[in-house]
């Protein structure tokens, strides 16, 4: 029998489970304030021995356990190696700000979407996460960052996979994350960031959360697109920005772009103008990202000094751009370097 993810439920969805194991009434809110802590089901300790037993059988209370953590001696973020109940690797990050701690989240083992820079899709998509395991990563850090004082205060969906390729566990993760009896963490402080399913983001959309959208563009037309992404041959651009421009009048908050910048491909200022007119009147903000080289794929960033023209280009076109800062560059930060290398040093032993 496959045991129940208790993270995975929504409070009425608890007290519908606890209620034939145990008829108190308050036992739900009692689990509900272990689980939000991370708590295993043996640390539940103003439960009856006896419910905690039964629960041992039936559920689990964390998926995701934090089993190595690497920190940056470059700056604060810190990289997480996580375990799931079924063996499973993912990976996330922390970065430290004074203004709160941001939290890089997965939502898939491993991704199906191809990209041709990124390390997390090389060997394809292994499963889905479920809302339990996505919300039992904030757990797990919130649990690991409590010594120092600190807690997750802002959650990025882009560690690896598509978050919109697993939408109804990705959206079920969003209200959990914001219920007042779990995280309590507002969506406005949440971003997704997503290759551009525009079916998906039609629907979310439509969801009424208030989440940033982020879109990874990564190109100023379809045909450069296509070089880095597969998806680009299933939607064309102009479909994405129409979905991105359906999402700022639904829901009143302006999208991000991000453009990862890769030598030789999509860097020229003749891309930055292309890439300024297609956006013109788009209440948007675009990312600039020079390309976290990935040791298997022979991508490259450009010079310094081309990003900072390219930036430039954009700002004389009026659109709003920053470069995003690189971190943890010697902690492997970039989306799935690190479990890679784990996973390739487990099959060498
Ligand atoms: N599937 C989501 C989340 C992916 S990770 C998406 O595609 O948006 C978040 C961002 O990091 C994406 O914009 C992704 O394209 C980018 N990214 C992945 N690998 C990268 C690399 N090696 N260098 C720079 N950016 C990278």
């Amino acid at each position: 029998m496959e045991r129940t993810q208790l993270l995975s439920l929504t409070q009425a969805e608890l007290a519908d489970f606890l209620r034939p194991l145990d008829k108190a009434a308050f036992r739900a809110k009692q689990v509900g304030e272990w689980l939000s802590r991370g708590a295993s089901i043996e640390e539940m300790t103003n439960l009856p021995a006896a419910l905690r037993a039964r629960l041992a059988e039936c559920a689990v209370a964390n998926p995701v356990t934090i089993r190595e953590s690497f920190r940056s001696r470059l700056d604060d973020t810190e990289k997480l190696l996580y375990e799931l109940a079924d063996g499973n690797l993912i990976e996330g990050v922390v970065m430290r700000y004074h203004y709160g701690d941001t939290l890089c989240l997965s939502t898939q083992v491993g991704c199906r979407m191809g990209c041709r820079f990124c390390a997390s899709t090389l060997e394809g998509r292994v499963r889905d996460l479920s809302a339990g395991e996505m919300l039992g990563q904030v757990a797990a850090v919130n649990r690991y960052l409590e010594p120092e004082g600190r807690r997750v205060h802002n959650i990025v969906l882009m560690g690896s996979g598509e978050p919109l390729d697993n939408y109804d566990n990705t959206v079920k993760f969003l209200r959990l994350v914001n219920a007042p009896e779990r995280m309590n963490i507002s969506l406005r402080n949440v971003s997704l960031s997503t290759c551009g399913l525009v079916p998906q983001m039609r629907a979310f959309a439509r969801e009424g959360l208030p989440v940033t959208l982020s879109i990874s563009l990564h190109a100023p037309n379809d045909e450069v697109r296509k070089k880095l992404m597969p998806i680009a041959n299933a939607y064309a651009m102009g479909d994405v920005l129409a979905a991105a421009r359906e999402y700022v009048e639904k829901t009143g908050r302006r999208v991000i772009f991000e453009y990862a910048l890769v030598k030789g491909v999509n860097c020229e200022l003749r891309h930055a103008d292309e890439l300024a007119a297609r956006l013109r009147g788009l209440r948007c903000h675009v990312n600039l990202i020079p390309l976290n080289a990935v040791r298997e794929r022979d991508l490259t960033p450009p010079a310094r000094g081309d990003v900072e023209a390219f930036l430039r280009r954009l700002e004389a076109r009026h659109i709003s751009a920053t470069v995003r800062r690189e971190m943890g560059a010697d902690i492997e930060g970039a989306c799935g370097q690190l479990r890679r290398r784990v996973l390739q040093n487990r099959h060498q032993e």
